[in-house]
């Protein structure tokens, strides 16, 4: 049975003349960058995050580089950060020509080990990047007691609507929570698009004035901004599938709560967690690259994410890490696995993902 890793089709399906509504409303007021749609938005995600602003923007990646800006981070300034993410995460902060200061993760949770975060603290210390790795929060607790008054912006790009241990939601327990609405993010719009949210008014508003170039009042540059706006056509699709997002979410928890039924010891499974939203779900198992070639051929889709931890990354060779030096990241770099998790999937299609592992593991 075809099993594909995601299936946005099978999303669009039922909300479809919803969202052609939605995207006509904007075709017919003609106004595409920002205004009511953007505002629209911003305030809905904020309220459904339980945060008091929302900054729209043009990417996640945009997100996490003007959140960083706008914390005045420089060059030669350090950000510290988890070993294994997304490129975006270390990405921004050397495009700021700041220094990535990279902490390995918590084999079991993927996420930034706060146990570790002490010892990389220094005067130039910055910013704290810790990053909800798949949807599942990072230790917050423990990582904000460690950073003290230092910053902490969070990477929430996979994880919009997770709790931690106590029910705050991602995003809300930092300075700033960056969201990325790639379409295969739990909300994802038709093409690029981000948000940061953030309790702090005087934040808010100089975030809103970067991502227009730094211009306030309009035409007059204090500081250097640039072009991360979110467009209407974006915000009006994402105000559709907002309100879906919940629903979705069950569908992704109870789809990871049969795979735990289902899937044999010989994977590890991530762990039941209440506030997990499960962007992936992702396995760890010694015969990973097997693995994946087998469910390839019985059509099932995976993907490995990520295969380099971000200290390897070539573009970061000059930072000299080396192999051993982050033994959690390196290691789930070359034993994790992504299975199809999407809400959609069908009872018979988790079943056959599941078979199909039970059949390899038989051999
Ligand atoms: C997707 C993602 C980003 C970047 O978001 P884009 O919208 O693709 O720019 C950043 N960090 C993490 C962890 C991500 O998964």
């Amino acid at each position: 049975m075809k099993v594909p890793l995601l299936d946005l089709k099978a999303q669009y399906a039922p909300i479809r003349e919803e969202v052609r509504a939605a995207i006509d409303r904007v075709c017919d007021s003609q106004y595409f960058i920002l205004g009511p749609e953007v505002a629209g938005l911003e305030e809905e995600v904020a309220r459904f995050c339980g945060a008091k602003f929302g900054v729209g923007v043009s990417s996640g990646t945009d997100a996490l580089l003007v959140a960083l800006m706008a914390l005045d981070v420089r060059p030669g300034d350090e950000v510290i950060t988890s070993a294994y993410s997304f490129f975006a995460t270390a990405g921004v902060v050397a495009r700021l020509g700041a220094v990535p200061v990279f902490v390995d993760i918590e084999p079991g949770t993927f996420n930034l080990d706060p146990g570790r975060l002490r010892g990389n603290l220094t005067p130039r210390t910055k910013a704290i990047l810790p990053v909800h790795l798949f949807g599942r929060c990072a230790d917050m607790d423990a990582i904000l007691d460690a950073a003290g008054r230092i910053p902490v912006i969070e990477d929430a790009a996979q994880s919009i609507g997770s709790r931690d241990a106590r029910g705050r939601q991602a995003g809300t327990m930092g300075r700033m929570g960056c969201f990325s609405f790639f379409p295969s993010k739990n909300l994802g719009a038709f093409g690029d698009g981000g948000m940061i949210v953030t309790d702090d008014p005087e934040l808010a508003e100089r975030l809103k004035v970067l991502r227009v170039h730094g211009s306030k009042p309009k035409y007059h540059h204090k500081e250097i901004g640039g072009n991360f706006r979110l467009d209407a056509l974006q915000a009006a699709v994402l105000r559709v599938k907002l309100k879906y997002l919940a629903k979705w979410t069950e569908g992704r928890r109870a789809n990871a709560e049969r795979y735990r039924k289902l899937l044999p010891s010989s994977v590890t499974v991530p762990a039941d967690v209440p506030g997990h939203i499960y962007n992936q779900f992702v396995i760890r198992t010694r015969e990973r690259d097997r693995l994946q070639a087998f469910l390839q051929q019985r059509e099932i889709g995976t993907e490995v994410y990520y295969p380099v931890a971000l200290p390897h990354q070539e573009c970061f060779a000059a930072l000299g890490a080396k192999k051993g030096d982050y033994p959690a990241a390196e290691a789930v770099a070359t034993d994790s696995l992504a299975l199809p998790i999407y809400p959609e999937l069908s009872g018979d299609q988790l079943g056959a993902v599941a078979d199909a592992i039970l059949d390899f593991t038989r051999g």
